[in-house]
């Protein structure tokens, strides 16, 4: 006998649990931790990753500690200059920190660092870097490094919208809120306080770093939800801190520094892990991973550098590992250890190999993918730069700052969870959006970021000692988190500025 579509499924509104028996089995997610070296960090914290015993010394004029974007500037800059006496000493198996990247049969994904927005005239080491690697040629940007459209996309009311503004769910005081703060934030831009890289305008005395951007929205009297969700999104997406955890000037700096009419990012399926990679195919033969620095001492007019396997004897170091590292490390700092001024935020990113594309509803999928309200900051699409008209499958970076909990709340509960924790809650946080999410997943790798960037706090640019936090001799820190602020072009800057100091002190042959 034929049965009708309509007997069919009146049928499995009336068995359920024939239904259940028959739905497939949900798909064997694979997975773990990947390279967090937390352990490692945690031994250098102990002093336990000192040898006790040291085969060989060598001896080099210039000793950078830290390979991330600060280490590997540095040194392009000796590079560039002719001074070839230096080393780069990495703690982790690859260089590039942050910006680095790993890739699959899939696709290339970044960890963390996955953008860089076209920088404005007055960061001008980025646009030589960039020049270098080909990315500006006569004033013109590459083509297939500028994000494709469309660029963002935000989940709300059960679909997805064009844009990260919640524009579409806005009343009249909603849109007047946008605009005031829209004035404001122009006349901040046009003061020449907020520049990229910060060193360059910053005002040590600004009354905006002492209070917090929550604050100062409420004090301005910016009442608006929508406003006020945006601006804490902008916070938690990057200094990984919410809007009341955030200075005021951390906060209009995010919205003032940039050009207004800014016609990146420049972003690539590796994120900044490409940039590493080019700049590692210039300098790789300067830098050595696996080689965590224990211990920096200074005897005589030298320093001596402990990692694993040599002993290290240096003019000068660059210090661009994070600064609160330094005190573990360096016998002349031991007495800062416990220095609570500078405040870390916790990330965790993951990567997720989906096998199809999830169903959804509304606008279609963009590079960065936002829901509203969610305590995680969405996920980027790994493969949203390729040529190819269909990709079947595709890799996600999801990314979560812990704004919802103190640093060290987060950090226990990074070290305390199991990977199946971390891997149902970002399941549950997507399928919100995506509820089939997981019969489209077949792998999800995490990364636990301890202390992953710096957090520009309330009375952060008055900080006694912030950019030279101890007076030693031929020893200069070169670290993103010297500006409060962490990003690629104050990295670079950094970096840098210290090779050129470094190079001042070569120069005059002390
Ligand atoms: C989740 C996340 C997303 C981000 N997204 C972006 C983005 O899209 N765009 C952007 O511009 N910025 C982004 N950032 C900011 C990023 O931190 C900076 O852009 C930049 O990469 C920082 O570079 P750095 O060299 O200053 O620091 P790090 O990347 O922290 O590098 C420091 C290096 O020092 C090494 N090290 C530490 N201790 C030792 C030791 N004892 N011995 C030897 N080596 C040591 C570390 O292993 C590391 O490689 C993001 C950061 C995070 C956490």
């Amino acid at each position: 006998m034929a049965i009708t579509r309509r007997e069919f499924i009146a049928g499995l509104v009336a068995a359920p649990a024939l239904v259940r028996l028959t739905r497939k089995a949900p798909r064997p997610i694979a997975g773990g931790f990947v390279d967090d070296g937390m352990a490692l960090g945690h031994s250098l914290r102990d002093g336990l990753a000192t040898p006790q015993r040291v085969p060989e010394r060598r001896r080099v004029r210039v000793a950078i500690v830290g390979g991330g974007i600060a280490g590997l500037s540095a040194s392009w800059e000796l590079d560039r200059r002719g001074f070839r006496d230096f080393v780069v000493l990495e703690l982790l198996e690859r260089a590039g920190g942050n910006a680095r990247s790993g890739a699959n049969e899939v696709s290339a994904y970044p960890w963390a660092a996955h953008y860089v927005p076209v920088p404005g005239p007055r960061a001008t080491l980025v646009r030589e870097l960039f020049e270098e690697l080909g990315l500006l040629h006569d004033g013109v940007w590459d083509e297939r490094s500028l994000c494709f459209s469309p660029q963002e996309r935000l989940f709300m009311f059960g679909e997805w919208h064009a844009g990260l503004e919640p524009e579409f769910a806005m009343t009249a005081a909603d849109r007047a809120n946008f605009r005031r703060f829209a004035d404001i934030v122009a006349a901040h831009r046009a003061s020449g306080e907020f520049t990229i890289p910060s060193a360059l305008g910053v005002r040590r005395d600004s009354p905006l770093d002492r209070l917090s951007m929550d604050a100062w929205l409420t004090a301005q009297g910016f009442t608006s939800p929508r406003l006020r969700w945006y601006v804490d999104y902008a916070c938690r997406d990057d200094f990984g801190a919410a809007a009341r955890q955030s200075s005021a000037w951390a906060g209009i700096h995010y919205f003032a520094a940039r050009e207004p009419n800014e016609q990146g990012p420049l972003t690539w399926p590796a994120g900044n892990g490409w940039i590493v990679e080019r700049l590692l195919g210039k300098l790789s033969a300067y830098v050595r991973t696996g080689a965590p620095v224990a211990r920096v001492r200074r005897e005589g007019s030298r320093w001596r550098l402990t990692t694993p396997g040599v002993e290290y004897e240096a003019d000068i170091v660059i210090w661009a590992a994070p600064a609160f590292v330094a005190p573990y490390v360096v016998d002349e700092l031991h007495e800062r250890r416990h220095r609570a001024d500078f405040v870390y935020s916790p990330w965790l990113t993951a990567n997720l190999t989906l096998e199809r594309w999830p169903a959804e509803r509304g606008f279609p999928p963009a590079w960065d993918n936002v829901i509203y309200d969610s305590p995680g900051l969405g996920y980027v699409v790994a493969t949203h730069q390729s040529l190819r008209t269909v990709e079947e499958r595709t890799v996600w970076t999801y990314y979560h700052a812990f704004a919802e909990l103190t640093p060290e709340q987060a950090r226990h509960e990074l070290m305390a969870r199991d990977w199946a924790y971390w891997r149902d809650r970002i399941l549950d946080d997507l399928s919100r959006a995506h509820p089939d999410i997981r019969d489209c997943v077949s792998r999800i790798d995490v990364l636990r970021l301890g202390h992953a960037m710096i957090r520009p706090t309330v009375g952060f640019l008055t900080l006694p000692d912030r950019t030279t936090p101890a007076s030693l001799p031929q020893f200069f820190h070169a670290h993103s988190d010297q500006s409060g602020l962490s990003l690629f072009e104050e990295a670079q800057y950094h970096g840098v500025s210290a090779a050129r100091a470094a190079l001042s002190v070569v120069a005059g042959g002390r």
